[in-house]
């Protein structure tokens, strides 16, 4: 079955179009046939990026005007008679949508019947900057492919296993009832994946392994993975909290809000601004949010990019040793993501001292690892495997999707 996925933001859609089927799942060979991304969507100089399957990359620059025409002209190119891969918009099968935040009310993925549309609008008051742009999509691309079943897979249902000492904050029990306010945990789907690629690498059923995910990237989370369950993850209510990232704070004593909002006379809005856009390793090295630039910047010896990347890494090995305890032990620790899969550096700055609890690296096969492949990076004696896995989120949506049309959607994990 060929399933198109689609990720809707503000202003871009990112697709990809993947064959799979239960045979193809079996064998580990459902695969991408093409991807690529339209960014800048609003604009007369909207990019359109297509990579189809060992061919060359082709990029547009054109007026899109809205997320409609964005996903037209990802149609029209999938088909076209010199570039398509694709005879006819027909053979697309189904669509899967990336939806980020699904509440408490979606514990899987969900074929999107009209009821399960308005659960997802129910869940734009708890996303304010994600679920819309991820609704927009799944509209515009339902007016384009009516005929075919769509699925909205959540960022959030992986985490809904987490036992309420994990996702419950310390504050009046009624603002939960009454607001929904707990943590809800994000990038499920990147850790189900990786969590169930780990397990096959390392040859053990789910029911005898506990291992801890980090996924590193601009966003960044970590999640304990217990019997193949999540029971508890990094981000919170929103993806503020945790791990320092990108642009965001992580976590943060949130009296300091008040403070600050006092001292410098700000607006809720900047304040909000300043803890999501201009904290993280932007915000402590005043040079990028990027790991490859601060790197850089370390290297010719700029004090707070080393700061920056001191903290990203301290905090990695903060969570990583209080999931270790908090599961009783673990069995692997896995990086994924842009900088968990590409940076030596914040893997071996992350887990070391972490040799007490039985993890260790190899120095030379972390520095040897290579881009795209999943590789043990442990010593040989290492009670505990530290693994790098390529994570591939649209696989999961679209295996989903199909088991969702199929009528054979597995618990998740
Ligand atoms: P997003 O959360 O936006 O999907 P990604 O997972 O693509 O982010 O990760 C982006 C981050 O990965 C950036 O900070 C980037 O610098 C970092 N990154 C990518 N390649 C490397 C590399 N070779 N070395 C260090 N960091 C890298």
């Amino acid at each position: 079955m060929k399933v198109l996925v689609i990720n809707s933001g503000s202003s871009s859609v990112k697709y990809q179009l993947i064959e799979t089927s239960f045979e193809l799942i079996e064998q580990d060979a459902d695969h991408a046939i093409a991807r690529g991304s339209v960014e800048r969507i609003g604009t007369s100089s909207a990019v359109h990026t297509y990579r189809p399957a060992g061919r060359d990359k082709v990029s547009v620059v054109k007026e899109i005007l809205e997320h409609r025409v964005a996903i037209a002209e990802i149609i029209e190119t999938l088909t076209a008679p010199e570039t398509g891969v694709i005879r006819e918009a027909a053979e697309i099968e189904a669509v899967g949508h990336r939806m980020v935040h699904g509440g408490e009310k979606f514990t899987h993925s969900a074929l999107c019947t009209a009821e399960v549309v308005q659960e997802i609008e129910d869940c734009c008051e708890l996303a304010p900057l994600h679920n819309p742009h991820n609704l927009r999509g799944y509209h515009a691309a339902r007016q384009i492919l009516p005929d075919v079943p769509h699925a909205a897979v959540f960022d959030t249902s992986y985490h809904q296993t987490m036992p309420q000492h994990a996702y419950l904050y310390g504050l009046p029990y009624v603002l939960y009832t009454r607001h929904g306010i707990r943590r809800y945990g994000f990038h499920g789907t990147s850790h189900r994946f990786v969590g169930w690629r780990s397990r096959k690498l390392l040859g053990r059923p789910r029911e005898e392994t506990r291992l801890i995910t980090c996924h590193l990237g601009n966003g960044a989370s970590i999640c304990a993975i217990d019997h193949g369950r999540s029971v508890d993850t990094s981000m919170g209510f929103t993806p503020l909290e945790g791990l320092l990232m990108g642009t965001r704070c992580g976590d943060l004593d949130p009296a300091v809000i008040f403070y600050v909002m006092h001292k410098e006379d700000l607006t809720e809005y900047e304040a909000s601004t300043m803890l999501n856009k201009h904290s993280g390793l932007f915000g402590v090295s005043g040079v990028s949010n990027d790991m490859i630039e601060l790197e850089k910047a370390e290297a010719q010896g700029h004090e707070r990019a080393r700061l920056a990347i001191d903290i990203f890494c301290y905090r990695v090995k903060k969570y990583v040793a209080a999931y270790a305890a908090a599961m009783g032990g673990v069995d692997a620790v896995i990086f994924t993501g842009g900088i968990g899969e590409n940076s030596s550096i914040v893997r071996a700055r992350s887990m070391a001292g972490l040799e007490f609890m039985g993890a260790s690296i190899d120095p030379a096969g972390n520095e040897a690892a290579v881009k795209g492949r999943e590789v043990d990076i442990s010593t040989p004696d290492a009670k505990v495997r530290t693994l790098v896995i390529p994570t591939n989120e649209e696989l999961i949506i679209a295996r989903d999707t199909l088991r969702l049309v199929k009528g054979k959607l597995q618990p998740t994990g």
